[in-house]
């Protein structure tokens, strides 16, 4: 069977198509630091093109990374963030103010093989997402405990 040389319209399972738009959202991508969520992305995309609506990025960034142009990072009960670095690599994430950044941890490559061995599977891949406080929320929980020590001392004082 031969297909359209023209065919410009997305295929039922999921061809991509570039678009001027879709350049746009892949460059902000690429471009972002901090892994954004769609929300952040659709602010800085509205910049260059006013008139895109958010359904049209979140739509585009479901593509793109289905297409392996992108990697869409999932939370539980958070909203994705979107990563232009699309190389296996892991993550640390901060719980209290949601910064997300890249961490290289070699042993990460042998996990692989270990899962592999364990289970039988052919692993294609693996992501890392390492939970904790990031340096600042930590300087930040040490003054708060500073202050409230230094307030209770003050109260105790009248
Ligand atoms: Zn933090
Ligand atoms: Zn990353």
């Amino acid at each position: 069977m031969v297909e359209g040389r023209h065919d410009h319209s997305d295929k039922a399972d999921g061809g991509y198509r570039r678009t001027a738009q879709r350049a746009t959202i892949l460059t902000e991508v690429a471009a972002a630091e901090g892994h954004p969520t769609a929300g952040e992305i659709f602010e800085r995309v509205r910049r260059r093109d006013p008139r895109i609506a958010y359904g049209t990025v979140y739509r585009s960034l479901h593509l793109l990374a289905r297409h392996g142009l992108i990697q869409e990072l999932t939370f539980a009960d958070q909203s994705s963030r979107y990563d232009g670095r699309t190389e296996r690599h892991d993550h640390v994430h901060c719980t209290s103010c949601g910064l997300l950044v890249d961490v290289d941890v070699p042993v990460a490559l042998i996990a692989r093989y270990v899962a592999e061995e364990r289970s039988g599977f052919a692993i294609s891949s693996h992501h890392t997402v390492f939970a904790g406080v990031c340096p600042a929320c930590r300087t930040a929980a040490v003054r708060r405990q500073g202050a409230g020590d230094r307030e209770r001392k003050g109260l105790a004082a009248i």
